[in-house]
């Protein structure tokens, strides 16, 4: 059998569903939003942390609770073949970071402020903003019990968003108290639903013994009144926790960051403990959450360090880009500033060491090279210079090259206007650029 008639038989191969290529046409606004975060994370001195995708299973069951939506049904587990070891993709990275941070012992001087982005796995049904591989941009202050510090990481996604040109969000906030303080609510709670039980569906059933709490963020439409009539945790909440919660809608009201509470703000993972928020859109659908955390002070503890306290939050990427398509800043195209155009190869060893200058020099060259065809005609290399985007073209023709030099020539600004340099000079024209590589 021939190759051809062989290739002629293989299917195409397809992406994984719910899993999305980034093309170019859509990378550059992923690098321009992950620019902003590395320079504001900057700005607030969190640091960054990259940890494993792979992590034993038993960090997520303890880490983020048994009976929780992730839990249940959502982990891509797996037993490694070779050792037979319990393995899940993560499908969030707050517990793999206060794995690292107690692993690694890091806050054995003091508190830590982290921030992380990469991708999360989750086995949802994939729609408009929710795939199974898809990516979290987040932020832990590990090692502060404060509200100050839960008031700085939402004046950082405040910031963030306030760079990115969103203004269509809302803050929602809530105080999930402290563990004495949910038993109590939680009593009250299970009384409440099981006074009504008729009106549950079965997953409420489900977890009104394990965990009740998570019934008040359920999606179902059909629970609404009996979630909405319910003991609300935040009447159950002593001074301490109280305290805690005012002293945070405080630095938020000075610094001018609108916010409501919702009493039935809940979150879907086990960890968190007193401040809980939530920064949600009417602009996406149904996947209208576009970043969500809260304090954890007793997940480290979970996971076998030193009890330390602990917040911190997570962006979904996705969403938040669509955010900004719809109605966010215009994200620079990054085009290049020249485009070579070489009607000739045999030009070629004289053009690249020429474009190596150029480029140490910070001009954003893209070089004119052969294509299946050969180099092409002049006209054709124009177009693709003009396709480019670029303000100049830089022409390495027969006549420039005898004379050992290079015409530059304005692509962009209708006026045409072409002028030559000396090879050995083409650094005086790169200076002329006014802010080369920087938009
Ligand atoms: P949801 O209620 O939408 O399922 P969640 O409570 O499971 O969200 P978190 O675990 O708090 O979400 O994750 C933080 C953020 O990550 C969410 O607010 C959202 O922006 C994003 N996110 C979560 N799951 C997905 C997903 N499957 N696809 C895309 N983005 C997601
Ligand atoms: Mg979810």
């Amino acid at each position: 059998m021939t190759i051809e008639k062989d290739a002629a038989r293989q299917e195409k191969l397809a992406a994984v569903k719910g899993m999305n290529d980034v093309l170019p046409a859509e990378s550059y606004r992923w690098e321009w939003l992950e620019a902003i975060v590395r320079e504001l994370m900057a700005a607030y001195a969190y640091r960054n942390v990259r940890t494993p995708i792979v992590e034993h299973t038993q960090l997520f069951v303890r880490g983020i609770g048994e009976v929780t939506d992730i839990v249940e049904k959502e982990m891509y587990s797996f037993e490694d073949r070779l050792n037979g070891e319990h393995l899940t993709l993560r499908p969030e990275n707050t517990a793999s970071v206060v794995r690292a941070v107690t692993e690694h012992n890091l806050l054995y001087d003091g508190g830590k402020r982290l921030w992380y982005m990469g991708p999360m796995f989750r086995h949802e049904k994939p729609q408009r903003g929710r795939y199974r591989q898809f990516h979290q941009i987040g932020a832990e202050a590990l090692g502060f019990a404060g509200p100050d510090v839960d008031a700085e990481l939402i004046l950082l996604a405040v910031a963030l968003w306030k760079r990115l040109g969103l203004a269509d969000w809302r803050l929602e906030i809530n105080s999930l108290g402290q563990p004495a303080e949910r038993a109590q609510h939680r009593a009250r709670l299970i009384a409440h639903f099981e006074q009504h039980a008729a009106l549950l569906d079965e997953e409420a059933r489900r977890r009104l013994h394990s965990n009740p709490l998570r019934i008040l963020d359920t999606k179902n439409p059909a629970m609404k009144m009996v979630v909405e009539s319910a003991p609300r945790l935040i009447d159950f909440l002593g001074q301490e926790s109280l305290a805690h919660f005012d002293a945070l809608k405080a630095i938020l009201d000075a610094n001018g960051v609108p916010w409501t509470v919702n009493p039935r703000l809940v979150r879907g993972l086990d960890y968190y403990n007193l401040t809980v928020f939530e920064f949600v859109t009417d602009r996406l659908g149904a996947q209208g959450t576009i970043c969500a955390g809260g304090r954890y002070d007793y997940l480290i503890e979970q996971i076998g360090g030193k009890p330390a306290p602990a917040v911190g939050w997570a962006l979904g990427v996705e969403r938040v880009l669509e955010l900004v398509k719809e109605l966010g800043a215009p994200v620079p195209l990054p085009t290049p500033d020249a485009y070579a155009i070489v009607p000739d190869a045999v030009a070629m060893p004289v053009v690249l060491q020429v474009l190596q200058r150029l480029r140490e020099a910070g001009v954003r060259v893209q070089m004119h090279a052969a294509g299946a065809e050969g180099m092409g005609s002049m006209k054709s290399q124009f177009k693709k210079a003009d396709a480019s985007g670029a303000a100049f073209g830089l022409i390495f023709g027969p006549d420039e090259l005898l004379r050992s030099e290079v015409s530059v020539k304005a692509l962009r600004d209708g006026s045409g206007v072409q002028t030559t340099y000396p090879l050995a000079d083409v650094g005086s024209w790169a200076a002329t650029l006014q802010s080369p590589a920087s938009n």
